[in-house]
């Protein structure tokens, strides 16, 4: 099953028509777009010259049968493609030294045997999901923004061999995945990762009794909390409460206990802080949260 790029928002919403349908436990591809919709192919073409209006599309939505709201939608990542060439910029404006850029700048990055070059350095990739989400229950939330029920968390934790617990807000949960980085730093100061079209291969899955209200990563050896909020405070306080939250549900901690070993063993990392809502994640080893 493979949900063509011809099939993509730039809102997650709950009338978005869904460009197909699965059951729990099916496998489906989803072919991306680049962040500006494929429209910058030379270093000539500039952030400038494009239609704002069609920038970080998502491929989807894809309907889960039997996803019902206050369900949790599980998606492992089990594999991303990616073309052999992607892009990145400088732009005024954009990003943390954004208001120093003066003139616009375009790279064109060829990938080749999952490395890249930057300038005759050899730059590894990391390849990974900037917007992943359902469908929020209330208004549209466009695809650039992130929040409780996903988006443009651009996280360089959704990767390959992870599993991403969303919310499902809205029937079939109306999952939509969009903005693959060749490579991205945490942070991704300038607004932009390696920006770059490709495919992903997810597995959904419906939990009807996994109680979890955000999105929360599941990798090899830890969890970890996301929070988007307008402030990088807020953000962090939202993934390390959602943290406290898991530890208490599966252990026997108390918010005390919780707080000492977050202090001590958990890390508060930024994912980025340059998309309408600030992303912050706390990660944990998974052994702290067995009884
Ligand atoms: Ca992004
Ligand atoms: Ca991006």
């Amino acid at each position: 099953m493979k949900i063509l790029k011809e099939n993509i928002i730039f809102a997650m919403d709950k009338n978005n028509k869904p460009a197909m349908k699965a059951k729990s436990g099916d496998e489906v591809i989803f072919e991306t777009c680049d962040c500006f919709t494929d429209a910058i192919k030379t270093e000539e073409d500039l952030v400038s010259g494009i239609d704002f209006s069609r920038v970080n599309p998502a491929t989807g939505p894809l309907y889960v049968e039997d996803a019902k709201p206050g369900d949790v939608l599980k998606v492992d990542i089990i594999k991303i493609d990616l073309m052999n060439k992607g892009v990145s910029v400088a732009t005024p404006g954009l990003g943390r030294i954004g208001q120093d850029v003066k003139a616009e700048t375009t790279m064109i990055f060829n990938i080749k045997d999952n490395t890249t070059e930057f300038k005759g350095k050899r730059l590894p990739l990391n390849k990974m999901i900037g917007v992943i989400g359902t469908a929020p229950k209330d208004e549209p939330i466009a695809t650039g923004v992130p929040y409780d029920h996903g988006g443009n968390m651009d996280c360089t934790m959704i990767k390959e061999g992870v599993s991403l617990y969303l919310p499902v807000n809205v029937d079939g949960a109306l999952l939509a995945i969009g903005d693959l980085h060749a490579a991205m730093g945490d942070g991704e100061i300038m607004g932009a990762g390696l920006e770059i079209a490709g495919e992903v291969r997810v597995k959904v899955e419906v939990l009807k009794d996994f109680d979890y209200k955000t999105p929360l990563i599941e990798a090899d050896d830890k969890w970890i909390t996301l929070g988007s909020r307008p402030t990088m405070e807020e953000a962090s306080d939202l993934a390390i409460n959602n943290m406290v939250d898991l530890i208490m549900k599966n252990t026997d901690l108390t918010l005390n206990e919780s707080g000492i070993l977050l202090s001590l063993a958990g890390n508060l990392k930024v994912c980025q802080v340059v998309d309408p809502n600030f992303t912050m994640r706390m990660e944990l080893d998974k052994k702290y949260l067995l009884k």
